[in-house]
């Protein structure tokens, strides 16, 4: 049997693109699905959110899924 991952680790694969109103000019922020800061086009004004616990955070098989780098990678991230 081969392991291919779990269907939590979709959206963490495939990042999404979504649109947060900035709080300081009310214009539209990006922000990709594992971004937990981004800073909005217009007055640069740095929106911070709080992103769910994913999978990847607490899941042995997360290096089976992701790889050991893109693990690394994004729990560096969550430390920033
Ligand atoms: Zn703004």
């Amino acid at each position: 049997m081969v392991f291919k991952g779990c269907p939590g680790g979709d959206n963490i694969k495939i990042p999404e693109l979504e649109i947060v109103t900035c709080p300081k000019c009310g214009g539209e922020v990006e922000f990709f699905t594992r971004d937990k800061k981004s800073a909005c086009s217009d007055c640069g004004y740095v929106v911070v959110r709080d992103t769910e616990a994913s999978c990847i955070d607490w899941c042995p098989m997360a290096e089976e899924c992701f790889g050991k780098e893109a693990v690394e990678k994004y729990r560096k991230k969550s430390e920033s």
